[in-house]
């Protein structure tokens, strides 16, 4: 068994979406990178998850309008998230990679990357949006709740845009802690500091809203003042990452500035706490990200972060940075006392 673990299947390409962002070449783009690095992962072809899996977050009527409107020929379930003949069977098998990366990782510790399409993180429990069918990374944490017995899962999702599926799936569940990094007031305008969980799991939703501009020093401050207290109190016994490559400086969806290398130090610093607090994974799955070769070459890095290459990583903090963080923190800290 080789480290790192790329959940790939061609099916994934048959997602038609036609001229948008959100296309094949991000995936061939990043197929191919991996191919042509020094990286030796395994290769693992998925099979889709049952209806069963995928209602365990969906609703059956949802999963039936997908299937039909795929077996119709297609057609869009709002203004940019389209569905085409092959999307009903690809995006099972987006989530099914994500069910058996679960497995593995809780029989042998193996780290997963999940280079999947359609993404999942903005698909809420009654409906697709944000180019998102089925929350895959839902789907998963709620296969290891339900079908595994796990009393504790993480999630960290660095995307550009706010996590607003996954939040939605699991806002009063205290056994899921949400951690989303994003652009504050961007698509889809959820994500404030404010929503912080339900009355049953108060302080499980962590949202950290960044301005315009900022980079890797609000990546650095959050994984030191946030990402890990919380995980070391926590103790998760699974660590999941919604892995967006739109907060890359140049990517023409988003407005923050990390570099190549944050990828690669976040990752490594997940495989870190994992080891620390003796969480399985961490299994990365990948949401967006709109430069095919940018998001391609930050994808290679990432699995060399998850194979435990730890990059050197000095950033400079500005102020403005610090004082995003900083409300974060003051945010949830009445649910985390002695923690922040
Ligand atoms: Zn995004």
């Amino acid at each position: 068994v080789k480290d790192v673990a790329v959940y790939y299947h061609p099916l994934f390409l048959k997602h038609e979406t036609g001229e948008h962002p959100e296309n094949k070449q991000r995936l061939v783009a990043a197929r191919q990178a991996i191919l042509d690095s020094d990286l030796n992962v395994e290769w693992v072809t998925p099979e889709p998850a049952s209806v069963e899996a995928i209602a365990r977050i969906h609703e059956r009527t949802y999963i039936d309008t997908v299937r039909s409107t795929a077996q119709g020929g297609g057609g869009w379930l709002d203004w940019d998230t389209a569905v085409s003949p092959d999307s009903y069977d690809a995006a099972l098998l987006a989530a099914g990679a994500g069910l058996e990366a679960v497995e593995r990782s809780l029989a042998d510790g193996q780290r997963a990357f999940m280079l999947v399409r359609p993404p999942g993180h903005h698909a809420c429990p009654g409906k697709g949006m944000g180019f998102c069918l089925f929350n895959n990374i839902a789907v998963a944490a709620a296969h290891a709740l339900e079908e595994r017995g796990l009393e504790r899962v993480m999630i960290v999702d660095w995307d550009v845009h706010h996590g607003n599926g996954t939040q939605d799936a699991f806002y009063d569940d205290p056994r899921v802690l949400f951690v989303s990094i994003h652009q504050g007031g961007h698509y889809p305008g959820t994500g404030r500091t404010g929503e912080s969980g339900g009355e049953r799991a108060a302080g499980s939703i962590v949202n950290i809203p960044l301005h315009g501009g900022e980079g890797d020093g609000a990546v650095l401050m959050t994984f030191e003042s946030l990402v890990t207290p919380l995980a070391r109190a926590f103790r998760p016994q699974l660590m999941l990452v919604s892995a967006g490559y739109d907060p890359q400086e140049g990517d023409p969806l988003g407005g923050l500035r990390y570099s190549e290398a944050a990828f690669q130090w976040m990752a490594a610093s997940l495989v870190r706490l994992s080891e620390e607090v003796g969480a399985a994974g961490p299994l990365v799955f990948l949401e967006g990200g709109y430069v095919p070769a940018m998001m391609a070459a930050s994808i290679v890095a990432t699995l060399r972060g998850l194979g435990g290459d730890i990059p050197d990583f000095e950033r400079a903090v500005t102020e403005d940075e610090r004082a995003d963080v900083l409300e974060a923190i003051e945010a949830v800290k009445p649910h985390w006392k002695g923690v922040l």
